[in-house]
């Protein structure tokens, strides 16, 4: 299996190249096909298994075919995985000129506001620091987003994010693509599962 026979258009497979990806790893031969085809998707995946290019792949592809407006947000537990996360999404993207912003707690709510403002087309953030914004900050919201990630459902869960999470359920587009990542399927997980996701594809490695 190539990248190429998955069906991913020029400028990823040359970021791809550029990466020095020799070819995908199964969660990504699994998931991209049904991402690709407009799935929904559980993916069952540890961190080392390139989730991460499994779901910004997908993204970028149709960012690439339809460009407008805040296109995904990626919701992640930690600062430190949002930066990672972030990179990866530029990384991939860079032949599309994909434009990132990481919004994290701790760090200055103004600065993020600003960085808002400057019309991302993927936004990585943590739960609370995004429903703050969703909150606070004139003129954003999630009115017109395509697709929603939860990275690491499960330690989003344990680290008390659930609230959060609901609020910005509720004011997300119905007519949206959702992908869940999780290390493991918890009974927890399975109930975000059924509040976030329509018939999804399950993928597991
Ligand atoms: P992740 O599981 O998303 O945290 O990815 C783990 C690491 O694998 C990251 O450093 C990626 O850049 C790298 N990676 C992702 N996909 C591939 C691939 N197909 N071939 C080689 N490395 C990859």
């Amino acid at each position: 299996v190539t990248f190429e026979s998955l069906g991913l258009i020029k400028p990823l497979l040359t970021a791809i190249e550029g990466l020095k990806y020799k070819k995908p790893t199964d969660i990504q031969q699994a998931a991209l096909p049904l991402a690709l085809a407009g799935r929904d998707i559980i993916g069952v995946a540890a961190t080392g298994s390139g989730k991460t290019a499994a779901f910004a792949l997908p993204i970028l592809q149709k960012l690439w075919e339809e460009p407008k407006g805040l296109f995904a947000v990626v919701l992640t537990p930690t600062r430190e995985l949002a930066y990672q996360i972030a990179e990866q999404f530029e990384a991939l993207g860079s032949a599309i000129e994909v434009r990132c912003a990481v919004i994290v707690g701790g760090m200055d709510m103004v600065a993020q506001a600003i960085a808002l403002s400057k019309r991302p087309h993927v936004v990585v953030a943590t739960p609370g620091r995004l429903q703050d914004h969703l909150e606070n900050t004139k003129g954003f919201n999630l009115r017109y987003l395509k697709f929603l990630v939860m990275d690491e459902a499960d330690r989003l869960l344990d680290m008390n994010f659930g609230p959060a999470m609901d609020k910005i359920f509720k004011v997300l587009p119905k007519d949206r693509n959702t992908y869940l990542f999780s290390a493991t399927m918890t009974t927890r997980v399975e109930k975000l599962q059924r509040a976030s996701l329509s018939n999804p594809a399950r993928v597991e490695v």
